[in-house]
Parts: structure tokens; C-alpha cells; sequence
């Protein structure tokens, strides 16, 4: 740590935490308090941190930072759904979304500015790409939530529920291409001096990086949702350009792969403080997500090929009703449609949900976030020059 350029501790898992304090001739039980601090105490002025010698205050106040990225704005929908506009620099805007419900409340964050992946349905591929976020920017998300919805976690020291139960990495971006970032912010969330939470209760949704899905599953195994939208390559390629470069076979041979070892119940926690040791998936099926668009997807004959998939690969579907946005040339299935298109799966034996449309009226729904802020790449101002 040096004076000229302070770290922002946000950006840290314990493991890093311990070798930056390391650098400066601390224990690493030093880390372990911090972390609590920072994040399961929400604190970021160092004086507060009553517990830490005086002096590691006064070095940590010279060298270090607590930095989440700025509120640009905060609204609740009338469904009691949340959303925080976060400032990441050069006028852009990243949106987080808690959806409160009477077991859990669910954060979805996102992992990137845009996306590179120009899913056809999708407002934030539309966007296209800008950056990724850091480790700091994707935790500062949780770590905002878990401050802004009135958690004053020193009052809860020990004891209740938190807020937030569940994390979902379904908002803007693909995880899975900002792998090193996003798993340093999965420790975080996992970690018991941190958020706490349990692998079972966070979520990766990937459109399908195959290679990735197996680095995932060595490095920090979550639940995993896959965004599938289409039962057989020639749609797929079409909706999710992505299935050209791994197509459903390879696919659905990672989520075979990822499901492959179960964990053990009683796995000592490991020096980072994380609760498992043998690595393999925390749940024992894959979530499909299949947005439902009109005439597209929607036909009974794909649901009938989604039953061939299922037998393929342990899976539960989540069937989302499109989320419509300008130009996008796509309709949401009828209500009649989906009902007849989850029927086909549950008659079959299988678990299929039909996910809620929340937070309608503040633009909440996944693959809207930030859908309003900018093109990032002037995608849609060369597309109207072309065609014009
Ligand atoms: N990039 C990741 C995670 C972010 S998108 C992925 O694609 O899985 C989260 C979910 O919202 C994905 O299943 C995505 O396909 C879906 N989605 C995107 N645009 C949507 C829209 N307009 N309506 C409904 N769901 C959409
Ligand atoms: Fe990117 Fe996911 Fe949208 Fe596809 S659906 S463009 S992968 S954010």
C-alpha cells in the first residue's frame, strides 16, 4: 500500500486482505476483523473500526480507501421492488434490483457496462459492450443494498436474517466473461466475516461461455442458472449468437459436468474462511431461463423439445415473460401461450416456473437495467445511419 495510490479495500477477499495487511506486518486474524467491518458491518470510516489497534487505523486512513461506486439514484416500485442507480464513472449508470418476498429478498446485480453478447432479446446486448466492472463496483452493489435497506448491522450483531438471502448475477452483463473479478466478488459474498451467504443462495446466469462454466465450477461453484431461450441450435444461434461458438451439445455437457460432484454436508471451513473444502455444485440441477417470445419460441413443439434437454441434464425451467423495449421486433407469449407452454413441461414430471413481472413501473426487470442511460457503443446511431 502506498500513499499516491490508496487501495480501495472493497476490492479485496480475505485472502487479499490478508496478504495487503501482510505487507504491512499484520496478523492475519487483522484481516478477518476488517473484513467484518467492511462488509458485514457496512463501515467505512476506519476510526469507527473500534476493535483495530490505533495505529493500524491511522496507516489504513493514510494508504486505503472504502470506495462503492456513487447513488445516482433510488427508487421503489409499488410491488416493494427496490432499485439503486450506482455511478461508475464517464456518465455511466449501473442498476441493482432487491426484490423483496416473504421468504427471502433477492439482490440481482450486474457484472459489466453492457454486454458483448448481442443477445437478440436483450436491451443491455443492444447496448453493446463497455467495460467491466471491478471487484470493487460488483461488491459495492451488495454492500450499498445491504446499507441502503436499513440494516444497521451493529445492532444485529449475532443475530437474525439478513436482508438480502439471495444474490442473483442476472443484471447487466455476462458474468462469465469478467470471470476473475466476478469470482473474487462471489468469495465475498460467501465469506462468513462478509456477507455470509450460502452458495446455494447465489446465482450465476450465464448465456453459455462453456469453458468457463468448468473454471466456475474448480474455483467458487454457485447455483447455476443458464440462459437457454431456445431448444435446438438453429434458434439458439439466432436469439443467442454465442450458441455459434458453443452450441447446445457442448453446452449441456458443461451443465453436466458442473452438476457432476455433489458437496458434503460437513466440509470444515477452509483457511478463507469459506464453508466448503471439496469443490462441486451446490445444487443438484441447473435453472434454464427461457424467455418467452411470441411466435418464436413459445410453440408447443419447443416445449416438447425441452423435454428431450431435461432428460439430458438434471434442470428446472424458468419460463420469463419478454421484457419489451423500443425496436427490440419481438412480443411477449400471451398469458395462454405460456400457461400452455409450462403445462407441457409439468406434465412431463418436470419443474417449471413462470417468473413474476416485477417492478414494472420503475423498469426493474432483468434486461432492462440501465436500459435507458446510453448507447454504449452507438450501436443504434450506426444502425439508423445504415439504414437510412
Ligand atoms: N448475461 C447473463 C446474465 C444477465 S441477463 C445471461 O444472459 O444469462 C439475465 C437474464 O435476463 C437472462 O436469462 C437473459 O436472457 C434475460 N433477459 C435479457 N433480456 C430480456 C428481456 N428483454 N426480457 C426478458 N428477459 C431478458
Ligand atoms: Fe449479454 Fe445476457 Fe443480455 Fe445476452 S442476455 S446480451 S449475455 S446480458
Amino acid at each position: 500500500m502506498s500513499l499516491a495510490d490508496p487501495v480501495n479495500l472493497l476490492g479485496y477477499d480475505l485472502r487479499g486482505l490478508t496478504a495487503l495487511l501482510a505487507g504491512i506486518g499484520e496478523k492475519p486474524f487483522r484481516a478477518r476483523q476488517l473484513m467484518r467491518w467492511l462488509h458485514h458491518f457496512g463501515e467505512a470510516d476506519f476510526e469507527q473500526m473500534t476493535d483495530l489497534a490505533k495505529s493500524l487505523r491511522v496507516a489504513l486512513a493514510r494508504t486505503a480507501v472504502v470506495e462503492a461506486p456513487k447513488l445516482l439514484a433510488d427508487s421503489v416500485a409499488a410491488d416493494g421492488t427496490r432499485k439503486w442507480l450506482l455511478d461508475v464513472g464517464a456518465g455511466n449508470g449501473i442498476e441493482t434490483v432487491f426484490i423483496p418476498e416473504v421468504s427471502r429478498g433477492t439482490l440481482c446485480i450486474s457484472s459489466q457496462v453492457g454486454c458483448a453478447l448481442e443477445c437478440a432479446f436483450c436491451a443491455t446486448g443492444r447496448q453493446g459492450f463497455n467495460r467491466n466492472l471491478s471487484v470493487a463496483e460488483i461488491i459495492g452493489q451488495l454492500w450499498w443494498a445491504n446499507r441502503a435497506l436499513g440494516r444497521d448491522a451493529r445492532a444485529d450483531k449475532g443475530t437474525g436474517e439478513r436482508i438480502v438471502s439471495n444474490v442473483v448475477m442476472m443484471g447487466m452483463g455476462e458474468p462469465l466473461t469478467n470471470f476473475d473479478n466476478v469470482v473474487t466478488a462471489l468469495h465475498i459474498m460467501l465469506d462468513d466475516y462478509a456477507y455470509g451467504l450460502s452458495r446455494r443462495r447465489v446465482t450465476v446466469s450465464t448465456s453459455g461461455v462453456v469453458p468457463n462454466i468448468d473454471r466456475l465450477r474448480q474455483e467458487c461453484p454457485v447455483a447455476l442458472a443458464v440462459s437457454l431461450h431456445a431448444p435446438n441450435d438453429a434458434l439458439r444461434d439466432r436469439l443467442v449468437p454465442i450458441n455459434r461458438k458453443w452450441p447446445l451439445k457442448e453446452l449441456l455437457a458443461a451443465c453436466v459436468r458442473y452438476l457432476d460432484s455433489a458437496p458434503r454436508e460437513d466440509e470444515k471451513p477452509t483457511p478463507h474462511g469459506v464453508k466448503w473444502q471439496r469443490q462441486g455444485a451446490p445444487r443438484d440441477f441447473i435453472t434454464f431461463e427461457y424467455v418467452m417470445l411470441a411466435g418464436v419460441n413459445d410453440r408447443p413443439e419447443h416445449a416438447r423439445q425441452l423435454l428431450d434437454i431435461a432428460r439430458q441434464v438434471p434442470c428446472k425451467y424458468n419460463l420469463i415473460p419478454f421484457n419489451p423495449f423500443p425496436d427490440s421486433g419481438f412480443e411477449r407469449s400471451s398469458p395462454e401461450a405460456i400457461r400452455r407452454f409450462q403445462e407441457i413441461l409439468m406434465n412431463a414430471g418436470l419443474i417449471a416456473t413462470v417468473r413474476k413481472t416485477r417492478g414494472d413501473d420503475i423498469d426493474g426487470a432483468c434486461g432492462q437495467l440501465a436500459g435507458q442511460v446510453k448507447d454504449r457503443t452507438r450501436r443504434a446511431q450506426r444502425r439508423a445511419e445504415a439504414s437510412a
